[in-house]
């Protein structure tokens, strides 16, 4: 047995597995040439980043287009920063956004475990043999030294870290390192970086081309003291293993590519493909900034769902900052899915996205008006029970009346666009339901003051006279004029102000005391349509408790 391996099984004596068990046990996948297979690694440290919806949208596109496969992976081993339930939290939401990953630390799947806290023996076997090889040794510094070394460092102008003269635990023989461990001093693992930083390595990013980067020369720590790994050699070990063919993560990771890639040709590995995606940008005061998880409600996509915004328009919204031919692949196919469209790392945008909530909202705005009155009436229902229990009180009532409501000037060649949000809907057409209207009578009703009690009762009279809610709606407006004109209403604003004295009002006007009469408000939906899902009954009791008011 050598020395390094004496040191290996001095700090690894129970591994069950060998580097080659586990190629075996996780071999490359059965998967088409072209097939990707992709991840999302989240941190478990709170919400799902907007960031990371985008992210995760783009990996899953690109798994789902090529027939691959996309995984979820928790990265849990900072158990400082760890806030518990939030793995689970994020996938969830994932999920209400339409993302549900192939294999994930929840579903499971054949190349687990998923959760980087459950891998500690495939990363210990690793650094095992990285040891063997001579690219893998303890180091026992304390903060302390190291501390003083920066400062050192800095006060001489030098490259800060641990490298080359300064990485004094490399220069250990084996001997003293084995004596240091059996005398029970603490140490962390690090690798042994073969690099220079006068070098300079030329790296293929699939957004962003070639790179030149500067080689890495850091004995970078791979495992920390409490035995868990550090994020860069949990990548090298699980995207390995998890045999990731595409590495689709945040930009704020390229420059610890040279990292990765020296610890992929220290095992001798194929590298996975990286491609580095823009952060999401915001505009304030003209500048482009990152958006803020402290400043920026909307980084969060709690944010949206809470607000009500349809995930049709999220995503939509998504795919326009995803890929910059986008926009025009929708204008030529309206009412295609948006998964249809074929996202590809050509046509990212190179620096970072820029996040447009009035965008969000009129592509939100399209995508409410598109739907039919059953998925509108569905989806707003779930998001009340959700975020509005009154709203959804009153649409279980009958949720056959709430569609009716919905469907007014729904549907044909120009639909009304009334809602940006599911949060939109309750305040337009809370009056339709009665005790919503009967709360409207509680304050003044916002009639035109010029008339009095009499001639509005008058008004109303007149109207239940002859309501013809049984018309088409052109000849029900006919016969409305036709009412009013019996009572001295001009059919029209223009015959009116031509001859004023000779009016009490225009049409505007009988309409509108009817309308308030009956709504408690001076807009409703098309009110037409409004009178007809009320019913004549509901009309007239209406009419009789606002002219109690009078
Ligand atoms: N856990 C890392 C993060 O949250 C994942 C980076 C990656 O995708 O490799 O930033």
């Amino acid at each position: 047995m050598t020395k390094l391996e004496l040191l290996a099984n001095l700090i690894y004596p129970n591994l069950r597995e060998t580097l080659d068990d586990l190629e075996k046990k996780y071999p490359k996948r059965n998967l088409d040439e072209q097939a990707m297979v992709t991840r999302f690694a989240p941190s478990p440290t709170g919400f799902l980043h907007t960031g990371s919806l985008f992210a995760s949208l783009i990996s899953w596109r690109l798994a789902k287009q090529t027939n691959g496969v996309f995984f979820c992976r928790l990265e849990d081993t900072d158990t400082k920063r760890e806030i518990a339930g939030t793995g689970d939290l994020v996938l969830n939401e994932l999920s209400i956004f339409g993302i549900n990953p192939d294999e994930s630390f929840i579903a499971g799947g054949a190349y687990g475990p998923y959760r980087q806290s459950e891998r500690k023996e495939l990363y210990d076997t690793i650094i095992k043999e990285l040891i063997i090889r001579g690219r893998a040794y303890p180091c026992f510094c304390s903060h302390d030294t190291l501390n003083q070394m920066r400062e050192y460092q800095e006060s001489i102008k030098v490259n800060p870290g641990y490298y080359g003269e300064y990485a004094t635990c490399r220069k250990l023989s084996v001997d003293e390192m084995i004596e240091k461990i059996k005398n029970g001093e603490s140490f962390v693992m690090r690798f042994k970086s073969m690099g220079h930083h006068d070098n300079k390595i030329t790296i293929h990013d699939e957004i962003r081309g070639t790179l030149e980067l500067t080689q890495n020369d850091q004995d970078i720590v791979i495992m920390k003291g409490d035995g868990l790994p550090t994020y860069h050699f949990a990548h090298l070990v699980d995207d390995h293993f998890m045999r990731t063919t595409h590495i689709t993560r945040g930009e704020e990771w390229m420059p610890s590519l040279p990292i990765h890639i020296e610890l992929f040709e220290a095992m001798d590995w194929v590298k996975p493909y990286y491609a580095h995606l823009p952060v999401i940008m915001k505009l304030e005061d003209g500048r482009k900034r990152k958006l803020s998880k402290r400043k920026d409600p909307e980084a969060a996509v709690s944010f949206f769902l809470e607000a009500g915004y349809p995930i049709e328009g999220i995503m939509e919204y998504l795919m326009t900052i995803a890929n910059s031919n986008f926009e025009e692949w929708r204008l030529n196919n309206l009412t295609a899915n948006i998964y249809d469209f074929n996202l590809s790392f050509d046509k990212m945008t190179l620096d970072g996205a820029l996040f447009d909530l009035e965008k969000v909202q009129s592509i939100s705005k399209e995508r409410l008006g598109a739907m039919s009155s059953d998925e509108i009436g569905q989806k707003a229902l779930a998001w009340a029970i959700k975020y509005q229990p009154d709203f959804a009180k009153a649409i279980n009532q009958d949720f056959y009346y709430f569609k009716a409501i919905l469907s007014i000037e729904r549907g044909g060649e120009k639909p009304r666009k009334d809602y940006t949000r599911y949060s939109d809907i309750f305040p337009i057409i809370d009056f339709m339901y009665d005790e919503y209207f009967d709360k409207a009578l509680n304050v003044e009703l916002p009639f035109n003051p010029i008339f009095t009690k009499e001639q509005k009762i008058i008004v109303l009279e007149k109207f239940l006279s002859n309501p013809a809610l049984d018309l088409d709606e052109e000849s029900w407006f006919n016969n409305l004029k036709q009412l009013g004109n019996e009572i001295g209403f001009a059919p029209n604003a223009k015959e009116y102000k031509k001859n004023k004295e000779a009016f009490l009002g225009h049409i505007g006007d009988f309409a509108e005391i009817i309308r308030i009469s009956i709504s408690g408000r001076k807009n409703t939906p098309n009110f037409y349509h409004v009178l007809r899902i009320l019913g004549l009954e509901r009309i007239k009791n209406r009419i009789i408790k606002t002219v109690k008011t009078f």
